[in-house]
């Protein structure tokens, strides 16, 4: 494990796999670990011990991704901001979470905490410590509510539905935490469970003050885990499907950025064009085989350098930008 600011010197913005991201809106996702205990079978991020891509996980200490989120702010120039912790791995795995929750909430401009985790790691305790920190939200990702099926999309045998579901049910009745349920349906594996999942969902009292589900769309993806569903659904397909669910079930799946109290705001500028040519040291391994983690000469921005077998540790080269969406940066050798 790779520990930022201990181990590499790197900028907080840059890398999908850990730090902070803008997306342009007064969201900030924060990002304190990459990794995950679980082999989720539709895995976008092809987490967890099963995993064939990643060669680097990361860590980043609470204090850093803290002055990180003040300095955007501040950027921005607002005060309705919503922290969201959100991984491409599994953020209750973070030896420091409760610091980061108390230390996000204690930043005055950021009205709203929030965290994702498929919750298997939590217990009655820990959702009271992050209740008390100022969590204000999860987004609990629940697949299946059957326990056999629920083992296998998890792709851990440890895995234990009901407990994540006896957890959820303790949070809303006694902490001042809300869920938002939010499964992925995989056509052809989980059918009969995503009705049983909103069901549970409403009578349980989820959506306290946020929609209650988040019906996710299964997506495939280049370095993902590729989930053997019947068919990969169009978005109309999707869209199609929410809707009968809403009909049947008389709930709204089909949230709004206002339901979230998201708004567009200010992005951060970026400091580098997609076909720019910029002179990076190499620092680390990157996230994923043939990747290596980049700093530009200025310190801007961390860029991972992609197809780097030949590129060492130290070395300074220069690399032609390839994305910048979002301020994350994607470079190949030049
Ligand atoms: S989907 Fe989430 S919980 Fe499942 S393996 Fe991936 S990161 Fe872990």
């Amino acid at each position: 494990m790779i520990k930022v600011g201990e181990d590499i010197e790197v900028p907080i913005l840059g890398s999908i796999a850990f730090g902070l991201i803008d997306r342009g809106t007064n969201v900030i996702q924060v990002r304190p670990v990459s990794f995950c205990n679980l082999n989720c079978i539709m895995c976008s991020t092809d987490a967890g011990p099963y995993s064939k891509w990643r060669q680097a996980e990361y860590w980043v200490p609470p204090e850093i991704l803290l002055d990180g989120v003040r300095e955007i702010i501040k950027y921005k120039g607002i005060d309705k901001v919503e922290a969201h912790i959100d991984t491409v791995g599994e953020p209750t795995l973070y030896s420091r979470l409760i610091e980061l929750v108390q230390g996000l909430k204690d930043i005055g401009e950021v009205k709203i905490v929030s965290m994702q985790t498929h919750g298997q790691n939590l217990s009655e305790h820990k959702v009271e410590e992050l209740s008390e920190a100022g969590l204000d939200r999860i987004n609990l990702s629940v697949d299946a509510i059957d326990e056999k099926l629920a083992k296998y999309i998890q792709g851990a045998e440890w895995y234990n539905v009901r407990k994540v579901l006896r957890i959820a049910e303790y949070t809303l009745e006694n902490t001042k935490i809300d869920i938002h349920i939010a499964p992925v349906y995989l056509p052809g594996i989980n059918d009969e469970e995503i009705p049983k999942i909103i069901k549970w969902a409403l009578k349980t009292g989820a959506g306290k003050k946020w929609p209650p589900l988040g019906i996710q769309k299964y997506i495939p993806h280049k370095h993902g885990r590729k989930a053997p569903v019947k068919k990969v659904m169009s978005w109309y397909e999707f869209w199609n499907y929410l809707k009968s669910l809403e009909r049947m079930f008389k709930v709204k799946l089909i949230p709004r950025l206002e339901d979230f109290g998201m708004f567009k705001t200010k992005p951060l500028p970026k400091p580098f064009r997609v076909g720019e040519k910029v002179r990076v040291k190499i620092v680390a391994p990157g996230w994923l085989k043939g990747e290596k983690l980049a700093v530009d000469l200025r310190g801007l921005r961390t860029i991972t350098v992609v197809n780097a077998e030949e590129l060492h540790e130290g070395a300074k080269v220069s690399v032609r930008i390839v994305r910048n969406k979002d301020n994350i940066y994607v470079a190949i050798p030049t």
